[in-house]
């Protein structure tokens, strides 16, 4: 991936957008539990932000997935991974399917008004009994006439208490449940449809993270992405661009983590003399700084991969593997080193360490990604995956 005058533009713009649109409202947004999601797309919308790799027939920008990924990395400067996860929610996770596979009728329906930020969406593929083992999922699709009447419940649902729409999966058939699913768009305030309350997390406290439930939920069979049958591959489609997005928003929180334990870490006195000015910090800050750039280049590759159209998966699923291991020791080591006042509430360090604990877990956990690195590698045998 070669930065170009036309990333730095963009990379120029979402940062500005970051700190002045975001960043100052943090504090209020995390308290209150919830940030106005519509209010903050729509701002992005008009800056084109939210369909930089859509096409321009939709309102996107057209533009190759190298400048989504400026975008990803960018919005670390909100410093709030909260928001950040919730437009990756709209970018990256909610719309890639409907954007590649969706009918033109579906695009213009949900597409348009999710690129210029009047439509908030979530990606609903979790349930109580089915996170990791996307496969077994229960919520039900039945046929009738030209629509589906959907039963089930999903969970752990970013945005679901402001969407207008959830990108949907569920089974649509009794055959082989990679076989049997199918993605669905399902409006958000049809008859059926209860939003659960706000589920009280470590963090991404300005996030909202709901169960959703539906009972007899009526649904027209147009508002299927693609084939039925075909959602479980089409999803794990959709999960590399979530994968690279993750991998990618990861980075500059790792940077800016560093650079303020730099900071501190020189102006704290300690026996003496500047706690900076100590071997061991420098080494290990050294090492660190080392390791997230070994992630950027890593995650630029595998987005090179993607823009050549070929299979993206298995450095998809390293990149976000490894953004997940390794922002977890960046924000442990650098609280370390900022002693007591790491372990206050307020603080950057301790709020990555809450907020990016998830990235290990969410969109398929660290074990979920060393299994499909295994399949790359052909060390297990397919049948035990
Ligand atoms: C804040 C938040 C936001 C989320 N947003 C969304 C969303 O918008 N949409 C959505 O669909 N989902 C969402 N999720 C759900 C998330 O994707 C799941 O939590 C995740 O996939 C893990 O599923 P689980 O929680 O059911 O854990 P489980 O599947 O029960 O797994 C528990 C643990 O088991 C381990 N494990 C898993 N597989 C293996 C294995 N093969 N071998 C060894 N160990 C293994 C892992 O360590 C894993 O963390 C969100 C979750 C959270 C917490």
């Amino acid at each position: 991936m070669r930065l170009t005058n036309e990333h730095k533009e963009l990379a120029d713009t979402v940062k500005k957008f970051s700190e002045t649109e975001i960043l100052p409202f943090i504090d209020e947004w995390e308290k209150a539990g919830i940030f106005p999601a519509h209010e903050v797309f729509k701002k992005m919308g008009d800056l084109g932000l939210l369909g930089i790799t859509k096409d321009p027939k939709y309102g996107g920008l057209g533009l190759d997935y190298s400048y989504g990924v400026t975008l990803s990395e960018n919005l670390g400067y909100s410093e709030s991974m909260g928001v950040v996860t919730a437009i990756g929610v709209q970018t990256d996770m909610a719309t890639p399917a409907l954007a590649r596979f969706g009918s033109e009728e579906l695009k213009k329906e949900f597409l348009v008004p999710s690129i210029t930020g009047e439509y908030v969406s979530s990606i609903a593929v979790s349930e109580p009994g089915a996170g990791s083992d996307v496969a077994s999922i229960k919520t039900y699709a039945k046929k009738d006439g030209d629509d589906y009447i959907i039963n089930g419940q999903k969970m752990w649902i970013t945005n679901s208490t402001q969407a207008d729409y959830f990108c949907t999966l569920v089974n649509t058939g009794e055959g082989h449940h990679h076989k049997n699913k199918s993605l669905i768009i399902i409006p958000s305030k049809l008859p059926g449809i209860t939003v659960g309350g706000k589920i009280d997390k470590l963090g991404l406290r300005c996030s909202d993270t709901a169960p959703i439930f539906f009972d007899n939920v009526r649904v027209p069979k147009r508002y299927r992405i693609g084939d039925e049958g075909k959602g479980f591959t089409l999803q794990m489609k959709q999960f590399q661009e979530e994968r690279l997005f993750v991998a990618a928003s990861l980075l500059i929180f790792m940077d800016k983590c560093l650079e303020k334990t730099v900071e501190y870490c020189r102006q704290r006195m300690i026996f003496g003399k500047s706690l900076l000015d100590n071997q061991v910090l420098h080494f290990r800050l050294a090492e660190l700084k080392t390791e997230v750039e070994s992630l950027r280049a890593l995650t630029y590759r595998a987005c090179d991969q993607y823009i050549n159209g070929e299979d993206v998966t298995f450095l998809a699923s390293m990149a976000k593997l490894k953004g997940g291991r390794l922002i977890r020791e960046v924000s442990d080591s650098c609280l370390q080193y900022w002693g007591g006042m790491g372990f206050t509430w307020n603080n950057y360090v301790s709020k990555i360490y809450r907020d990016c604990r998830l990235a290990s877990i969410g969109g398929g956990a660290d074990e979920v990604m060393l299994g499909i690195i295994c399949k790359g590698m052909g060390t297990f045998p397919k049948e035990s995956l």
